[in-house]
């Protein structure tokens, strides 16, 4: 039997306001119980921690190309406000400061792209599902993908200045639904673990 801790069996209580994601209806407390699966129990069994195991580096792919996904779209509403938005007589696109920010955001959106598709890649070949290679590049894309995306989305509420604080402009959006990638499916600290647990380092 394989134990599985602390597994959130179901969410009660009153709902909650959250902070991104367009405040769908999230419920206050979890309720939190110890269970024991069977490492041989069937996918369609409830609950089925092999399948919440085996599935693990799916979600992290699945968050990670979220991020890839806001990071795009951040960086093209971002270069594009800054060809019309106009300081000191010219394009803000045209101060070395902003092409600085939009550079550094193209370059980590395709980096975070490009390792996306890596592990993506890898968890497609036969057996990909349960190999450390799969599990290791799972939690690189996810934090990578988390991290950058949150940069991108900052990055480009700072090009918008006032208007990014401002709900008419997606980017405001972006910038707090993006955060959540951090936590959910396995916190950034998580990955580091898992990461660190790939170069044969003790991890508690
Ligand atoms: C919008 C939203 C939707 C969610 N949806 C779901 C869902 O559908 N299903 C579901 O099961 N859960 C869901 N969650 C819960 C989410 O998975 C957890 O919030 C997340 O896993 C972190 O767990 P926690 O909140 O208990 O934080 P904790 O475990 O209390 O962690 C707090 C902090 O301590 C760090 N930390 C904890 N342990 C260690 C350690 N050993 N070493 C270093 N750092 C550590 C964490 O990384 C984090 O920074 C959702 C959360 C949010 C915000």
């Amino acid at each position: 039997m394989a134990q599985v801790e602390d597994v959130a069996l179901a969410a009660v209580g009153p709902p909650q306001d959250i902070v991104g994601l367009g405040a769908p209806d999230f419920r206050g407390t979890e309720e939190r119980r110890r269970i024991q699966v069977p490492l041989d129990a069937p996918l369609e069994s409830e609950p089925a921690g092999r399948f919440v195991d085996r599935d693990a580096p799916v979600h992290a792919d699945h968050v990670a190309a979220r991020g890839v996904g806001i990071a795009q779209r951040a960086l093209e509403l971002a270069l594009r406000y800054s060809q019309e938005r106009k300081t000191f007589g010219k394009p803000i696109a045209q101060h070395q400061a902003i092409q600085f920010k939009l550079a550094d955001m193209a370059m980590e959106t395709e980096v975070a792209r490009t390792i996306v598709y890596r592990a993506a890649g890898a968890y497609g070949q036969e057996g990909g599902e349960t190999s450390d290679e799969v599990r290791r590049l799972a939690a690189m894309c996810k934090l990578y993908a988390s991290e950058a995306s949150k940069r991108a989305a900052d990055q480009a509420v700072q090009i918008h200045g006032g208007y990014g604080f401002m709900e008419d402009y997606p980017v405001a959006r972006y910038w707090r639904d993006v955060k959540v990638n951090e936590i959910g499916e396995g916190t950034s600290e998580v990955q580091r673990m898992l990461i660190a647990r790939s170069l044969g380092l003790p991890v508690e």
